[in-house]
């Protein structure tokens, strides 16, 4: 039985209920997690405050750094049960769960080294004045994490916080926390003080609720849906808490006739199956210049068929997805597109050795879906990808800009002028130029405009959001 973090020890819910937890690969319950409640987040969000102005806030930035590169090496140290203990919970491939783990680890490198380098400024004022900016951390931060990349989105956003001197609260999904108790065990071994880093774990709207509502909460970093992000948002409105948002994308590829297409075939492929297609910034549209569209998707329905689907252990392509409802809405997804006429160019396969308790689904490419129709739309997080084609320069952008979000694009062109143009004028966070980042690099910040969310989150960036602005104004004469 998994039990919450708590001021660096295992804790049982108030509730004495407990939730499944469940292997996607072959949809069988292996293991427990606690159902929390919200006087469970409230004792996390006490033991975070007095952890923040005690031991916590008293350490110098250079202390807190030390501690974070020491918790980046025990996770590196221990990647190898960390990406076993990810796989069975979240069904990741071996490449992916160990990606995850290192991933996790650069995370707290990079953040642990960006410590001390944070700082305010001195303003040019009236005379007989001295006038300072401070960054401040804001105090408790609460974090709720989606289920697609427990590990990666624990480090961005837990990681960003710590260095910038906050105290944590995170509710992991339920469908993905087995790996965060982990981690939040490794930080009390290598000497976080108690408090610095809390797990409470159960579902969405009760703790997740009352994490939001909590007024001991002065900050709130969201990763999930559109849908929960506007209930965060209002939840946090309410005592004017400031929030970061990430709330996923429809992210286009956009192949321009000059395009090469050696370097196109295998990123686009990549950028819709990884982990299963269950990524924010998965390239889940692709739009390509009338010329090449008919060559272009006969080559990748060719990639397509030799996808293999299968148990994570298998490490194949691409794993199962989280859970039957999320296979259920990518079967809804590819129902609604059978009814509208859509038609599939190539689907790849779901290996034998597939147990049907699991939750597969095979990669699917789809062609010419028309813009209004929700596979261009709306998120299906599932590894479909949507083909659509394009007349010039102006008919790609309309086309890249007409949906609600506005995460990632990325552009493939040999023209130096049109790489700069489309940049430009592509509405979204990141604009990948003749690669896609699909979610990598650590050293850059992410995050939305329109329905994808706002505030930035990754890099030196988000040190920003994780702290708050002090002037101060001295008159000395
Ligand atoms: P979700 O409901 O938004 O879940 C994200 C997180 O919010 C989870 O930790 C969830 O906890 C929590 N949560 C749910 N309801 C809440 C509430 N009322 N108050 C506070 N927290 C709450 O996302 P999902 O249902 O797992 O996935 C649905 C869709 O969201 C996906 O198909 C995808 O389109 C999108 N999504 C996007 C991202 C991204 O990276 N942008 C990540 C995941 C999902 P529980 O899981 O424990 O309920
Ligand atoms: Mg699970």
């Amino acid at each position: 039985m998994q039990l919450h973090f708590i001021a660096n020890a295992p804790v049982r819910s108030s509730s004495e209920r407990t939730l499944p937890v469940i292997d996607p690969s072959d949809g069988q319950p292996y293991d427990t997690i606690q159902r929390g409640t919200p006087e469970d987040i409230d004792a996390a969000v006490r033991a975070a405050r007095q952890c923040f102005e005690g031991p916590w806030g008293k350490l110098s930035a250079a202390e807190r750094g030390r501690l974070l590169m020491r918790l980046s090496l025990k996770v590196s140290a221990c990647s190898e049960e960390l990406a076993a203990i990810e796989q069975r919970d979240c069904g990741k491939p071996t490449k992916q769960a160990r990606a995850d783990a290192l991933a996790l680890a650069r995370y707290f490198e990079f953040y642990a080294g960006a410590c001390d380098k944070l700082h305010g400024e001195t303003l040019p004022y009236q005379e007989g004045y001295t006038v300072l900016t401070w960054r401040e951390p804001h105090g408790v931060t609460g974090h709720v994490i989606p289920w697609n990349y427990p590990m990666q989105i624990f480090g961005r956003s837990v990681g960003g916080a710590l260095a910038a001197g906050n105290a944590c609260v995170v509710k992991p999904s339920e469908d993905a926390c087995v790996s965060l108790i982990r981690v939040a065990q490794l930080a009390a071994e290598v000497g976080f003080p108690a408090g610095a880093i809390n797990i409470v774990t159960g579902l969405g709207h009760e703790v997740g609720d009352a994490l939001a509502r909590h007024a001991g909460v002065d900050h709130i970093s969201f990763t999930g849906s559109p849908r929960v992000g506007t209930l965060i948002q209002q939840a946090a409105a309410e005592r004017h808490c400031p929030v970061t948002l990430e709330l996923g994308g429809k992210s286009p590829q956009i192949v321009f006739a000059d395009a090469d297409l050696e370097q196109v075939l295998p990123t686009v492929v990549n950028a819709i199956v990884q982990n299963a297609g269950q990524t924010c910034s998965a390239g889940s549209r692709l739009l390509v210049e009338d010329s090449v569209y008919e060559p272009l998707l006969e080559r990748l329905g060719e990639a397509f068929t030799r996808l293999r689907v299968g148990p994570a252990a298998m490490d194949l392509d691409v794993g199962p997805l989280i859970r039957q409802s999320q296979q259920q809405r990518v079967w809804d997804f590819l129902s609604d597109a059978q009814h509208a006429g859509i038609s599939l160019v190539a689907q790849g396969t779901v290996v034998d050795e597939a147990p049907q308790s699991g939750f597969y689904q095979a990669p699917t490419l789809l062609r010419d879906v028309p813009v209004a129709h929700r596979l261009a739309q709306e998120e299906v997080f599932g590894p479909v990808l949507a083909a659509m084609r394009f007349r010039d320069e102006d008919h790609a952008v309309e086309l890249a800009n007409a949906t609600r979000f506005g995460l990632v694009a990325g552009v493939w062109t040999r023209d130096g002028g049109r790489m700069l143009r489309m940049a430009r004028r592509v509405r979204s966070g990141q604009v990948f130029i003749n690669n896609y980042g699909a979610g990598g690099g650590v050293e850059l910040p992410f995050g939305g405009v329109k329905s994808s969310g706002h505030g930035r989150e990754k890099g030196f960036e988000a040190l920003y959001g994780f702290t708050t602005l002090k002037t101060v104004a001295i008159r000395h004469g």
